[in-house]
């Protein structure tokens, strides 16, 4: 089919409009017309990323609150995290998507549907990908799709856990909280689900995001994540008298499935392109990193690529050793985390869990954890890729 774009952007959440940013921060993409396609209209607060990073990056300006400290709290440790080169930032939801939509209104070759996109198929021939909507097909030179269209379904030799969290905003009469300290990891909570701990964000000395997080393979019923909120609030953090200003609720696929990176014309984005790390759901410092990279390809000619780093490979291998280790319960969450922050520092850390790490610093973390749990089940995992691929 003739193209009518040179790129249509399927999804316009956080992979989506991240690479809109780009493309719009970069002249070189001024004379491309790009389409964006979404079903909604994203007007809705619907979620807060929290990320750390040592440079500020294309979001600086809407950064709602930054930390450069952390706590971490479980049965057998608190510590306090100093997290310098990184800082831990937050970003609101509707103040990211109306930052991009605003600036998109200042660009002439950037065109907006809000559709339901049904399929997305490639035309060989014509060397183009394009999105069928429910009357009509367009195609461009390539399509970025974060859209997905089915759950991710893992094989029986991956796994698959959910990150289910919900979070409420509340706010106190009285000052109440630090917003000089978050707290990265709270375990102290009950582990009767499985892995469990909270994270406590405060943004001011009245206001701060406690949101109730879980790694496990079922969902709870809504019900049980207000109730572990309210208990938290009020025999962690001792406080009685507070309104809940805004709450959400979210499911991250943690899973070592690798999903398809690049098929011919379409390039995939976001969660639908394996940019939530599996062994912490983070996905918005990994789809910011992908995004960069696909602008510097389009602008050099050079291929999108359509493997895993061998930084990501690494990291793959490392979140299927500990989703191994929790599937087969060989050690609970709580006490692997514990121990990964009580015998590092935390800059490590952080850069282990970002896939960027060295050796060095691999092994480091890696000999913090018992070696009699931690090392076979590498060695399972590394049998089962080379197997399975
Ligand atoms: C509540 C919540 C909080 C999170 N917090 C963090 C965090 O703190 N840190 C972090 O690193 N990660 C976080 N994540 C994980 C991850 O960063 C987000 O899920 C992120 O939004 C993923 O980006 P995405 O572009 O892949 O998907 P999305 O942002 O979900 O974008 C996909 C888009 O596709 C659209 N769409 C879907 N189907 C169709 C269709 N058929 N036709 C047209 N449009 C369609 C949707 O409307 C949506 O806009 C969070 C996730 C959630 C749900």
């Amino acid at each position: 089919m003739q193209k009518e774009y040179d790129y249509i952007i399927a999804g316009a959440g956080c992979a989506g409009l991240s690479l809109l940013m780009r493309m719009m921060n970069d002249s070189f993409f001024d004379n491309k017309k790009i389409l964006v396609v979404d079903a909604d209209t994203k007007n809705i607060n619907d979620r807060t990323w929290c990320f750390w990073e040592k440079e500020p990056d294309i979001f600086e300006p809407i950064v709602h609150h930054q930390w450069n400290t952390l706590n971490f709290f479980s049965k057998d440790l608190s510590k306090e995290l100093a997290i310098y080169p990184y800082s831990y930032k937050m970003i609101e939801g509707l103040t990211f998507y109306n930052f991009v939509k605003n600036n998109a209104l200042l660009h002439a070759n950037i065109h907006w549907i809000n559709e339901k996109v049904i399929n997305i198929v490639n035309d060989s021939s014509n060397r183009t990908a394009g999105i069928q909507l429910s009357n009509r097909s367009i195609f461009a030179s390539k399509v970025f799709n974060s859209i997905l269209f089915s759950p991710i379904q893992p094989q029986s030799h991956q796994y698959n856990f959910q990150q289910h969290f919900k979070g409420w905003v509340i706010n106190t009469p009285k000052p109440s909280f630090n917003p000089g300290i978050a707290t990265f990891m709270d375990f102290r909570v009950s582990q009767k689900h499985g892995t469990t701990f909270m994270y406590l964000l405060p943004t001011s000395t009245t206001s701060a995001l406690v949101e109730y997080t879980l790694f496990t393979k079922d969902l709870l019923p809504q019900a049980a994540y207000d109730i572990a909120l309210k208990e938290y609030i009020h025999d962690f953090l001792e406080i009685n008298d507070y309104t809940i200003a805004h709450e959400e609720y979210g499911i991250i696929p943690m899973t070592n499935m690798k999903l398809p990176l690049v098929d011919e014309n379409i390039v995939f984005i976001g969660i639908a392109g394996g940019q939530a790390k599996g062994s912490s759901g983070y996905a918005f410092k990994f789809i910011q990193k992908k995004t960069a990279q696909i602008i510097n390809a389009l602008k050099t000619g050079r291929t999108i690529p359509g493997k895993l780093s061998i930084n990501a490979t690494k990291g793959l291998l490392y979140d299927s050793t500990l989703l191994h280790v929790l599937h087969h319960q060989k050690m609970p969450g709580d006490q692997i985390f514990s121990d990964i922050f009580k015998f590092n520092n935390a800059a490590n850390v952080l850069s282990f869990l970002d896939n960027e790490s060295s050796f060095f610093t691999d092994l480091q973390i890696m000999s913090s954890v018992p070696t009699s749990i931690f090392l076979p089940a590498a060695l399972k995992e590394l049998l089962i890729k080379i197997y399975f691929h």
